[in-house]
């Protein structure tokens, strides 16, 4: 069920204007989501399903350095990869995995560089299930080894032509090995909803009587659905003791609700990477997995993570890779905070939680309330030129303001209109041959020419008018809420 807005009055946040900056969220209430990771003591019929849950108490395996170098994009040098590891350490994942060190011995040596850095987050590496990987793994000094094999049918006939048997025999000993050099271990099949449910039990509960740490899912093909995700989860669960890492690909949009279901049903750790890079297109976003448990549980979530290093985070990804965050992005797409002209953008000036679930402060964004129209405000472009990336004085803010509100008299501004408008203008600014701020018809740029003028004189009179309502005794709120609105 979506949660409801809150009724109370929230306090004004408009243009970047943001609410909840000292700490104060009204509006924003933690929704409430019946999931406690554990029976409430008090309430002794607390339903019973929620008993499995760890919506409230999850872990993050940070995969941008390892799944995330298997992105089409990536070609990390040990350089990018230290300021990545440190960029994600400063986020607070739990856990940062890379890639194997048997890769290359540049994978080997950039392994040892980072377990070397002294971070907070636990390191892991992820290699095949034999006993030289995993050698290899614990003489870097990583804190922790993830072991994976692929266990489905069509992997154990076309790939490494291994059966069930000599999988658990091999993983068995590979574990007692990792365990004696007092490292964490976790066993991961590959591609396991499309594995036989007996073989994937067997294994994972020979596995588990060893002392595993634990045991992994991979939606290796990203083919499951949030409820053959639940059940499986909820299967192995009743199964094993250890924990749970769920590992989802993205291919058919369904990787964060995956993940949300895999809490839901008992799963302790989530694999994601930095804007969701990985393997064809990708797997659970980190960003996007925080809106999903920031509404679920913003308690826990904020005294984990820091959540305002998000964006930075994802800006040193998108840059290592060559990628622009796309506009549809969880938290920082350039329109996720974005309110258009109507009755949103009204509802939101009195109370964001009308339609926003999630407060852009907690993660160090602002709102924007766009208003394409003659109506728009150089506060609203202003807000809106930072979000876009573009410096620019005060005076040059005014200026493309004028433009926008003149360019919405001679015809209807779509939002991509205003931010191409402001783009191009500040191109403009430095370039030596201008480009056209939008395109126009002959007709249109008289329209514009004669639209500017008006405005112009307009503006004029109002910088006059503005000098006598200073000098005028208004009251602070309403000068307040007057130039909000502006
Ligand atoms: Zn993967």
């Amino acid at each position: 069920m979506c949660p409801a807005p809150d009724e109370s009055n929230g306090t004004n946040g408009t243009n970047g204007v943001a609410n909840g900056a000292n700490g104060n969220h009204e509006g924003y209430r933690a929704f409430q989501t019946n999931q406690a990771s554990r029976p409430n003591s008090n309430n002794p019929y607390a339903p019973v399903g929620d008993f499995l849950s760890n919506v409230s108490k999850f872990q993050i395996i940070e995969s941008t350095l390892r799944e995330g170098e298997q992105f089409a994009n990536a070609f990390f040098d040990t350089e990018t990869k230290i300021k990545i590891a440190k960029a994600l350490d400063a986020f607070g994942v739990d856990y940062i995995e890379l890639t194997s060190p048997a890769a290359s011995e540049q994978s080997r040596l950039d392994c040892e560089a980072i377990c070397n850095l002294g971070l907070k987050s636990k390191i892991l590496t992820h290699v095949r299930c034999n006993m030289n990987d995993a050698k290899l793994a614990v003489a870097t000094g990583v804190d922790g080894v993830d072991v994976v094999i692929g266990t489905s049918s069509h992997l154990m006939e076309h790939s490494h032509g291994k059966d069930i048997t000599y999988i658990k025999n091999t993983a068995i000993e590979v574990i007692e090995y990792v365990k004696s050099q007092g490292k964490e271990i976790r066993f991961s099949s590959e591609d396991s909803f499309r594995s036989d449910l007996v073989d994937l039990l067997t294994i994972y509960s020979a596995v588990d009587k060893v002392g595993v740490h634990r045991v992994g899912i991979a939606d290796t093909v990203g083919c499951a659905t949030p409820r053959q995700v639940y059940d499986l989860v909820r299967t192995l669960r009743g199964v094993v003791s250890c924990d749970i890492e769920t590992h989802f690909h993205n291919d058919t949009g369904c990787a964060i609700a995956n993940a949300y279901c895999a809490l839901e049903a008992g799963a302790t750790h989530i694999d994601t990477s930095v804007i969701g890079i990985g393997e064809r297109n990708g797997i659970t976003p980190l960003g996007g997995l925080m809106a999903r448990m920031i509404v679920a549980d913003r308690d826990y979530v904020k005294s984990k993570y820091n959540l305002e290093k998000l964006k930075e985070l994802e800006d040193i990804v998108a840059e290592a890779v060559e990628i622009n965050i796309p506009f549809n992005n969880y938290i920082t797409g350039f329109c996720a905070f974005t309110h258009k002209a109507g009755i949103h953008a009204k509802a939101i000036l009195n109370n964001p939680s009308t339609y926003e679930i999630i407060n852009p402060t907690d993660f160090g964004m602002s709102r924007y309330v766009h208003f394409a129209s003659r109506l728009t405000g150089w506060n609203a472009i202003k807000s809106r030129a930072e979000q876009l990336g573009l410096e620019m004085t005060d005076e040059q803010i005014k200026a493309v303001t004028l433009k926008i509100k003149a360019m919405a008299d001679v015809r209807p501004l779509a939002i991509d209109d205003a931010d191409s408008i402001i783009r191009t203008y500040h191109h403009n600014l430095s370039a030596k041959q201008e480009k056209p701020l939008l395109e126009l018809s002959a007709e249109e740029k008289k329209k514009f020419v004669k639209a500017e003028q008006e405005l112009n004189a307009e503006s004029e009179k109002k910088d006059l008018e503005r000098k006598a309502d200073e000098q005028a005794d208004v009251p602070a709120a309403k000068k307040q809420k007057t130039e909000a609105v502006a």
